[in-house]
């Protein structure tokens, strides 16, 4: 683990704090973003508030003996390999997976785990994060979680309550000196717009799209998520890096599967930026924007 700490940070230099639920979800959601800023000389943390030891083994591939029974082991490799490809800092916050459960009646979540323990305890440890990196911009999920999973419904729970109680002299003692982080954003992936833009460009080449089905399931009374996007951040030359952190979760990503279903070329072309909704702000700016430190003075 690196220092998450700069006392002097230099004049433009800022510090933010990537919220996410698994190992692997930073890599699929804002993973180039964050790589760009890491280059840029920015401060930036990854926290994963969970081991993802529920999660299966979703690369074929890796579907081999002994991986299951290593598998904390095998995912916290797995992150330590993709946090040194996006060039960022990474904390583990050590809570329990509570998994996707699945079937009707849905089973209960398992004793112990993550979005089972209160709200206010697993607050409390990212609080004390909040206070030692002393971010000035947080990303986590939207109220949806950005994907049905209860762990992600939780990571937006904590990570709001974070950012409003992270700078409370009264809130949490204990948890270091307060600090008030000025920006908090939810980043959003399933963007139909930029979808559509790729299943065009696969049927321009006589192929068929990898997305076909999800754009038919699309239920057009919902609105698409573009709607809320306030930010959006140039980030194409920070594509090959976010690839290399994604294959670095083997069991998770299969190389062969839908997150590398885009040649690159195409992803760089038709849709150069990741996308990001300003939820709260504490700094006057300007939307639409296109970085995530604007309006915070140096
Ligand atoms: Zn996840």
């Amino acid at each position: 683990m690196t220092e998450s700490r700069a006392d002097d940070p230099q004049p433009g230099v800022f510090r933010l704090m990537a919220v996410h639920a698994h190992p692997d979800d930073e890599s699929s959601k804002g993973a180039a973003t964050s790589a760009k800023y890491a280059a840029e000389g920015h401060e930036v943390l990854i926290v994963t508030l969970t081991g993802g030891e529920r999660g299966d083994i979703l690369n074929p591939a890796m579907d081999l003996p002994g991986i299951k029974d290593r598998i904390h082991e095998v995912r916290r490799e797995e992150m330590a390999k993709a946090a040194e490809a996006l060039g960022v800092q990474h904390r583990w916050l050590g809570f329990v997976d509570s998994g996707l459960p699945e079937g009707d009646p849905r089973p209960p979540l398992p004793e112990g785990s993550f979005a089972t323990i209160p709200l206010e305890e697993a607050a409390e440890a990212l609080i004390k994060v909040v206070r030692e990196f002393r971010p000035h911009v947080i990303i986590t999920y939207d109220e949806h979680g950005g994907y049905p999973h209860p762990d992600h419904i939780r990571c937006h729970e904590v990570s709001v309550e974070a950012f409003e109680k992270s700078g409370d002299p009264d809130a949490y003692p204990g948890t270091g000196e307060p600090w008030t982080p000025l920006k908090l954003y939810y980043t959003h992936g399933f963007i139909r717009d930029r979808m559509m833009l790729f299943s065009d460009e696969f049927e321009r080449h006589g192929q068929e799209s990898p997305f076909k089905e999800w754009l038919e399931r699309w239920d057009p009374s919902r609105n698409d998520l573009m709607g809320r996007v306030t930010t959006q951040i140039e980030c194409a030359e920070y594509f090959p890096q976010r690839d290399d952190a994604l294959r670095a979760h083997a069991t998770q990503i299969d190389p062969n599967g839908v997150f590398f279903a885009v040649p690159l070329e195409w992803q760089q072309r038709l849709w150069p930026t990741e996308e990001f909704e300003l939820a709260q702000t504490r700094v006057k700016t300007a939307i639409p924007e296109t970085d995530l430190f604007s309006g915070i003075e140096a």
